[in-house]
Formats: C-alpha cells, structure tokens, sequence
C-alpha cells in the first residue's frame, strides 16, 4: 500500500535531515527532489538547453559529485522556473510518491503540484538567517570559500525566485503542517516530523 509523506519547504530549512530521519523511522524510500533540479541545473553549466537536460536525465546524473555547489544551487533555482522542465521531472516524482512500501519526497512542490494526496504534508521553515547560517556550516565543512554574507544573499535569492515564479511557486500547502525550526536543534525538528507522522500513519 503506498503512504506518501510530502516534506516542502525553502533551502537550508532542515527537510534533507528531516526527510531522511523519517524515511529512516518509517522504513519508506527517500527522493531528495532538489537533486533532480540541481542534476539538471548542472547540465545547464555544462551547456546544455534545459528541456533537453530534464527530458534526458537518467539515474546516474543524480550521482555527479558538484551538484552540492552553490553555482549549482543557483543554475538549480534558475531552470526550475521553466514550466518545460517541472513538466519533463513529474511523472518520475509521482510514480515514486505512490511506490508500493511508501515513499518520503522533499522539494518545493511536493505537497501543492506533485503529491495533493500526500497523507502527511509538512512545511518546513526557518528564518532566512538561521538558514544561511547552517549552509555556511555546511558548506565551509565541505570546504568551499563561502562568507556568510554571500551565503546569506544567496538564500534570499533563492527564496524570492522560488516564492515569486508562476510555475509551482513555494508555498505551505493549504493542509500542511507547518514546522518552524528556527528555535530547534536537529533532534527537536526530527521528533516534532516524526510525531506528526506517527499521528496519520496510524
Ligand atoms: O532543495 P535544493 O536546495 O536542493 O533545491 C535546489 C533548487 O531546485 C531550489 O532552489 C528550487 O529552485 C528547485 N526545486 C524546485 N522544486 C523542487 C525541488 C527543488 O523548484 N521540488
């Protein structure tokens, strides 16, 4: 029986770690649908169109080592807005959705364009300070020359072309619950996910 668990919300906002500690919780699969952007995005730097890039992508493109960069992040957000990629990237999100043995998808879209009938949608958010704060982490961690002021203006950005674009746009779902992880540590985000998970699963 599938059980979908639609995890939305904007960069840097705790849904990678959330997602995968549910799926992990509750013996689903995991998609990480901001791969299958940044995948495409990454093509886009390489040169080429990007309906071309969605419409050939293949499993082993969600493998390629930089799709973590910020460069990639941000060719990521840019190809997102076209109607022609989103299109080209939704019937493979859906068929993992409805998955027999259940699936957790995080995204932008999840719960509003590619899943409504998720049986458990989340919102997950946090100041943009608090997020850019945690992608500096990040990224210095892996090693990359970031400065919080730059990592800052890139969520910004980010948040305003996802929030602001006609295709898919990033918003809670009417029926989402949202979960502020400004004020919580990890442990705290993932308890408070995987109580509201528990509640629907039953
Ligand atoms: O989640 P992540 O930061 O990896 O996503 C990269 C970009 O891909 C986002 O900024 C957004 O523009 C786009 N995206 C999207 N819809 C999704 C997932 C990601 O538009 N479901």
């Amino acid at each position: 029986m599938s059980f979908t668990v639609a995890i939305d919300g904007p960069a840097a906002a705790g849904k990678g770690t959330i997602s995968r500690a549910v799926a992990n919780r509750f013996d689903l699969a995991h998609l990480d649908t901001g791969l299958l952007y940044r995948a495409v995005g990454a093509k886009v730097l390489e040169g080429m169109q990007p309906r071309e890039a969605a419409e050939a992508l293949q499993a082993a493109d969600l493998e390629a080592g930089n799709l973590r960069t910020s460069a990639v992040a941000e060719a990521a957000s840019r190809v997102a807005v076209l109607p022609e990629v989103r299109a080209a990237l939704t019937d493979f999100q859906r068929a993992f959705a409805r998955r027999a043995g259940g699936a957790v998808l995080d995204g932008r879209d999840i719960g509003t364009v590619i899943c409504p009938e998720a049986e458990v949608k989340l919102f997950v958010t946090a100041s943009p300070e608090v997020r850019a704060e945690r992608r500096f982490l990040e990224l210095t961690a892996a090693g990359q020359e970031v400065t919080r002021a730059g990592v800052l203006a890139d969520v910004k950005a980010r948040d305003e072309r996802d929030s602001s674009r006609s295709a898919a746009p990033l918003r809670p779902a009417e029926d989402a619950v949202v979960l502020d992880t400004s004020e919580l540590d990890i442990e705290a985000a993932v308890a408070a996910a995987v109580a509201t998970v528990a509640a629907r699963r039953g």
